[in-house]
């Protein structure tokens, strides 16, 4: 076992830490000289304006967190109670915690084994046990994980056919690629993250894009109380305060700046961890799916069961005993105690690649400000670990 000599001394080396820019100052100071401290402002409308041109949508709305990018979709595309609503099964507890909010029932779909996103085939078997039970799902959340995006064109192909709506929950992959076009933006409605782990940060918020204005507007109209055209607060539907912060805002136009170069740098993180362990018997690590470009968000490193005896949690408590941070793959939904008793469907039965995805796989650090240094020494643990 690996020896706990540099515990205490060495500098901690985190999962994925924001990395400024130097931008964003900029556009902070101008928001204090102006006194635009305030939800709402000039940065809010830019930054809204900027990502929508970088990711090729007609509109966006700034919002307060990803989790009520996907809130405000669900509740457009009319998700109420007792409705059912399709999501992927391996994903974060945010792209399905909204699917509660409206008091919906989510079902939840199995990864592909090529991409880890949405099955298609399993998606297909659960719109026909829909078919049968005479009740559609009112949506379908898609999620980009990790930075890759999901075989969308059969997706979008399936979901067409039922007369389903799309929401592409790629809070992990702004600067990703499908076909060569931005994810996020192939759904009907599609939502990015920047929260402090993500690809950019806001220090904490979220963006809702679509080629649909009239829902962008209703989604702005929700986030700020949904208050009615009237001189007097007056109010008839029920609104949320989720805007985004023109201060937080900011802060997104001077990241939305490097966007290129973050990507670029996690891709080339990815490159080296699997230039420096891909030799290692039995460690691979996510595919990246030949229909377009990951951000390598996070690099996923995968242990073969069969060939090592090491298992994930093994390894992350090695690196914690270096003061490094990784964590396991995420624990699929139809796996979590608050979705007991959901329905779950595979595209084979009595295989859930979801769940060996969860049993095998860690997520190693991944910043776009990781530097090489830091790099080898998390190589390093891994190949002394692995190497007994
Ligand atoms: C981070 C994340 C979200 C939610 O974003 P917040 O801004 O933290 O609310 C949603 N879905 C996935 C897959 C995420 O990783």
């Amino acid at each position: 076992m690996v020896k706990k000599r540099m515990a205490v001394k060495t500098k901690r080396i985190y999962l994925s830490s924001p990395h400024l820019s130097g931008y964003e100052e900029e556009y902070i100071k101008e928001a204090f000289t102006t006194n635009w401290v305030a939800p709402l402002g000039p940065n809010v409308d830019a930054f809204e304006k900027e990502l929508a041109e970088y990711v090729g949508a007609k509109g966006a709305v700034a919002l307060s967190s990803g989790t009520a990018g996907i809130h405000l979709a669900l509740r457009y595309l009319g998700v109420e109670r007792e409705d059912m609503v399709f999501c992927s099964t391996f994903t974060f507890i945010a792209s399905v915690n909204p699917v509660l909010y409206q008091g919906g029932n989510p079902v939840f779909i199995d990864s592909e084994p090529t991409n880890w996103n949405m099955s298609p085939e399993a998606l297909r078997k659960a719109f026909k046990w829909a078919v049968k039970n005479g009740k559609l799902p009112k949506a379908v959340v898609v999620v980009d994980l990790y930075g890759q995006s999901a075989d969308m064109k059969p997706i979008l192909e399936i979901c067409r056919e039922y007369g389903v709506p799309v929401v592409e929950d790629a809070a992990e992959a702004l600067g990703a690629t499908y076909k060569g076009k931005k994810c996020g933006t192939w759904g009907d409605l599609g939502v990015y993250s920047f929260n402090g782990n993500k690809i950019i940060t806001t220090s904490g918020g979220g963006m809702l894009v679509s080629d649909n204005e009239k829902a962008l507007e209703k989604a702005r109209f929700w986030a700020t109380q949904a208050r009615d055209r009237a001189v007097w607060y007056q109010h008839s539907e029920v609104g949320f305060n989720y805007r985004m912060s023109n201060i937080s805002a900011g802060i997104g136009r001077g990241q939305l700046k490097v966007i290129e170069d973050r990507v670029e740098a996690r891709r080339r993180v990815f490159a080296r961890y699997q230039d420096l362990l891909g030799d290692i018997e039995g460690i691979s690590f996510m595919p990246e799916a030949g229909y377009g470009r990951s951000s390598r968000w996070l690099t996923v490193m995968v242990l073969d069961r069969d060939k090592v005896k090491v298992s994930p949690l093994d390894l992350i408590a090695a690196l914690e005993s270096y003061n490094i941070e990784s964590r396991p793959a995420w624990k699929p939904m139809h796996l979590q105690p608050l979705f007991k008793g959901c329905s779950y469907f595979t595209a084979e039965e009595g295989i859930s690649v979801s769940d060996e995805l969860f049993a095998s796989g860690i997520c190693l650090p991944s910043g776009s400000n990781l530097t090489e240094e830091e790099q080898d020494r998390v190589v390093e643990v891994i190949r002394k670990v692995m190497e007994g």
